[in-house]
């Protein structure tokens, strides 16, 4: 099978995105910065990441968003995206999510 560039070089972020995580947590922006790869393009890989390591017999880690304002924590969040606003004082700082891969 051959790739084409794009699957190429999603495979070289994605596996670069795995050696950064499994070294330290980052959040999304961090991430974007460091790969050069916008933060919507960086949940999409995340999300795959999370597949693909479990082969590895590894885990991606997600410490939750957290609301500024009171606290909340978003423990039952599915998605990886960062969310809009608290459930709970509807306010829309929200401190980002660190990734990790363990
Ligand atoms: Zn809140």
């Amino acid at each position: 099978m051959r790739l084409c560039t794009t699957c190429k070089q999603m495979k070289t972020i994605r596996q670069q995105l795995i050696a950064l995580l499994e070294h330290n947590p980052m959040d999304a922006r961090e991430i974007s910065q460091e790969l050069r790869i916008s933060e919507k393009e960086v949940y999409e890989h995340l999300s795959h990441i999370d597949r693909s390591v479990k082969a590895l017999k590894k885990k991606l880690r997600v410490k939750p968003f957290r609301c500024m304002a009171c606290d909340y924590i978003f423990r039952d969040r599915k998605r990886l995206t960062q969310p809009g606003r608290c459930p709970k004082c509807k306010h829309e700082r929200i401190d980002a999510a660190l990734f990790s891969i363990v």
